[in-house]
């Protein structure tokens, strides 16, 4: 089995470490193309105003100038076209990718590309307690449980065009109750704080801080790691509210007849 490797957090990343040990466990097929810096944040975006660059680390390693997005599609366009990954695995993300937030994840978005152009993904992340935020946040959550989730997930058939998203809760592995399998949730609004500042030359800058103030409805990938338990929740792309389509076209239908 042929495994592409990629994170947003960067190829330098502790978390990629941890992702590779994992996939060793399934392959010596491994091939590593993430970002050279970290992309946090970057959503699903596409580098096209500007050319990128591949930069060679060894044997199957490389690392790009530009998305997770930018990397997947040069790795499975470019660097693998001679033969394609059969799986890619995104992450470890450094923190969480629940509810919402999935829209914003590079690590997510990463396994998003891979779904979109055919490759089976999954999207892994360890949330981490404030407390630990900084260089040591603990992955042994996702070093423990990561390979066994990683095993039962590719046990059953692949769902074309979907991606598997997967958080391990802030606990030590031996405090983790187990895996759910939920839904995507939604985090309370008013979480994207904008933090005005000055810099050395006397000018405003701004810079968002995310104040979590987490809701926990049922059954939800939030509620699932906040109750100790590893979220699986399988997304797709296909964003349409169906519960709006019959009643917006019959207001459309009256205002524009
Ligand atoms: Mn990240």
């Amino acid at each position: 089995m042929r495994i592409l490797l990629t994170n947003d957090d960067g190829i330098h990343a502790p978390g990629l470490k941890v992702l590779e040990a994992i996939a060793r466990a399934f392959s010596d097929d491994i091939w590593i193309v993430a970002p050279m810096e970290e992309q946090s944040g970057a959503g699903h975006s596409l580098t096209l105003a500007h050319p990128l660059r591949i930069r060679r680390h060894g044997p199957q390693h490389y690392s790009v100038s530009g998305t997770p997005t930018d990397a997947v599609a040069l790795a499975i366009g470019h660097l693998m076209k001679d033969r394609r990954p059969d799986l890619l695995l995104s992450g470890v993300n450094r923190g969480a990718n629940l509810g919402e937030d999935v829209t914003y994840s590079g690590t997510v978005s990463a396994a998003m590309e891979g779904a979109i152009s055919g490759v089976r993904s999954i999207a892994l992340s360890q949330v981490y307690a404030r407390e630990a935020a900084g260089d040591a946040v603990p992955f042994e959550a996702a070093e423990v449980w990561g390979e066994r989730v990683v095993r039962a997930l590719l046990a059953r058939a692949e769902t074309p065009k979907t991606l598997v998203n997967v958080n391990f809760p802030a606990l030590p592995p031996e405090a983790i109750k187990g895996v759910k399998v939920v839904r995507q949730g939604f985090h309370d609004v008013e979480r994207t704080r904008i933090v005005k500042g000055t810099d050395p030359r006397g000018y405003d800058y701004f810079w968002f801080g995310l104040d979590h103030s987490d809701s926990t409805p049922e059954a939800s990938d939030l509620a699932a790691v906040a109750d100790g338990y590893i979220s699986v929740t399988p997304l797709h792309f296909d964003l349409t509210h169906d519960a709006s389509l019959t009643a917006l076209q019959a207001t459309l239908d009256g205002a524009l007849g």
